[in-house]
C-alpha cells in the first residue's frame, strides 16, 4: 500500500495522459471554400469546430459554429463568401501536440473559452500540419474513463 490518497493517485494518473490518446479526426476545409461548403461540411461531419487549411495543407484558420452563424445572418450570399474572410485566423490560434498533457488542453479550452484545439505537427517550413482535434467532448470521455477506474 503506497499511502496516497486517492485524488493523490488520481492527479499522477492525469499528469501522465496525452493528447494522442483522447483526440479525434479533425475536420478541415480549404481556404478558398465558401461559407455554405463549410456550414454543409459541419454538418455531415458532425462537428462543431472546422479547421481551414491553405494549398499546402497547412494550418490557416478555425471555424466554430458562431463564426458561421454570424456570417449567416448578414446579407452576404453564403455561396460567394470565402471563409477566409470570416474565420479566426493565424497566428490568434491555439494549438497543442500529440505528446502535450491533456490537462494543458483542458486548461487552455478554459483560459480561452473555446470548445475546440486542432492537434498540430510543426513542419520544417515552419507552418503547422492538422493531425487531430481535441474538443470538450473528448475531455468528458477522459472523465468518464476515470470514473469507472478503480482508483477512485
Ligand atoms: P462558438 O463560437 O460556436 O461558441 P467556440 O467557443 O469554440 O465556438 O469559438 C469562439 C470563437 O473562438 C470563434 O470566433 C472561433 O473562431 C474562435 N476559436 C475556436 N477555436 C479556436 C482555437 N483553437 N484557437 C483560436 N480561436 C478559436
Amino acid at each position: 500500500y503506497t499511502g496516497k490518497s486517492g485524488s493523490q493517485l488520481l492527479t499522477e494518473k492525469l499528469k501522465k495522459i496525452t493528447v494522442q490518446e483522447y483526440q479525434s479526426i479533425p475536420v478541415v476545409v480549404h481556404e478558398e471554400s465558401s461559407v455554405y461548403d463549410a456550414i454543409s461540411s459541419m454538418f455531415l461531419e458532425d462537428v462543431g469546430t472546422l479547421f481551414v487549411v491553405n494549398k499546402k495543407s497547412a494550418l490557416v484558420g478555425v471555424l466554430s459554429r458562431k463564426d458561421l452563424l454570424r456570417a449567416s445572418i448578414g446579407k452576404q450570399d453564403l455561396e460567394s463568401l470565402p471563409v477566409s474572410i470570416i474565420m479566426t485566423r493565424m497566428p490568434n490560434i491555439t494549438v497543442c501536440e500529440k505528446d502535450d498533457l491533456i490537462m494543458e488542453v483542458a486548461n487552455k479550452l478554459i483560459e480561452k473559452q473555446i470548445d475546440a484545439l486542432p492537434v498540430v505537427k510543426k513542419r520544417k517550413s515552419g507552418d503547422y500540419e492538422v493531425i487531430g482535434r481535441v474538443t470538450k467532448t473528448n475531455i468528458t470521455k477522459l472523465l468518464v474513463d476515470l470514473s469507472h477506474d478503480q482508483l477512485i
